[in-house]
């Protein structure tokens, strides 16, 4: 899946998965870096309103919104957003016109324009103090593909005898319905558990700190974060198939960066592939920079 990113914690932070045409956020900058390609942008999703993740909407909506509909996702307790949308009515009421805004909760599906068989749906997360789930402030979001497959029972028959059993009791006795998450991005948040990301095949995991203690000696308390130890052992838990860490404090440097990923995935015992987003640099293709297996 071609992915094109860049983020730096505090700063800016956004993810464009340009095959199912989804940009996760929308840091300050997004625009002037991706240039004529947000012609390719169908759908917008919102993890929380923190102004690294939300800097770059208007000039994003300005722009796009000239070249036809897009929606913008967003959790349904934050007032940020409504704010913004009722700011772009009124500041730029030809291309508002074309963005359609929709407030989403826990476990919300989403449809994506031209996909049957793809959606998004939203996972909660951890990421401001309130712990009132009434009002949803911070999501994640799963990428999913729906496909139909033989149930257990019949597999290994002959495809005659299946094709016979279905003409008899129809297409739902043999086939069931099941689920593969293809992507997740957990936007800014602290522990999850490892069950909200089973086998996903790439996980987006926020990385902001290298080691635990780095945090606390921030003194910031208000915002929960991870830390490289918590999501590699969550990686391993869930039994993801790829990873990339990104959301890094830009007060580590990529060597250090690389060296605690590959130290710390040894000693919690996860071996898939691992890639970083570095914090400050654009990447235009997430999947085709190096694993920190590789020399
Ligand atoms: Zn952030
Ligand atoms: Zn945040």
């Amino acid at each position: 899946m071609k992915i094109i990113a860049y983020s730096s914690a505090m700063f800016s932070t956004w993810i464009f998965s340009d095959p199912y045409q989804v940009m996760f956020d929308a840091g300050d900058g997004v625009t002037a870096m991706l240039q004529h390609k947000i012609r390719r942008i169908r759908t917008i999703v919102m993890t929380h309103a923190h102004r690294d993740h939300l800097g770059g909407l208007l000039q994003l909506l300005n722009l796009r919104g000239g070249w036809g509909a897009l929606d913008v996702y967003y959790p349904e307790g934050s007032g940020a957003f409504i704010a913004l949308k009722e700011f772009t009515a009124r500041f730029d009421a030809l291309t508002a016109g074309t963005v359609g805004w929709h407030p989403v909760g826990i476990g919300s599906e989403i449809p994506l324009p031209g996909k049957r068989d793809v959606f998004l749906r939203t996972f909660p997360t951890r990421h401001y103090p309130e712990s009132d789930s009434r009002a949803v402030r911070t999501l994640g979001y799963h990428l999913i593909e729906r496909r139909m497959k033989l149930k257990e029972a019949f597999r290994g028959l002959p495809q005659e005898e299946i094709d016979a059993l279905r003409r008899r009791d129809g297409k739902d006795f043999v086939l069931e319905e099941v689920e593969s998450r293809l992507l997740s991005v957990t936007g800014d948040t602290g522990p999850l558990d490892a069950g909200i990301f089973q086998d996903s095949r790439l996980l987006f995991h926020e990385t902001t700190f290298l080691l635990p203690k780095d945090q606390a000696e921030t003194g910031e308390r208000a915002h929960e974060h991870s830390n490289l130890p918590h999501v590699l052992a969550l990686a391993r838990d869930a039994g993801v198939k790829s990873l990339v860490l990104y959301h890094i404090s830009t007060r580590y440097k990529p060597d250090e960066i690389r060296e605690a990923a590959r130290e710390t995935a040894a000693a919690v015992g996860l071996s898939i592939p691992i890639r970083i987003l570095m914090p400050g640099i654009l990447t235009w293709d997430m999947m085709a920079e190096p694993d920190i297996a590789s020399p």
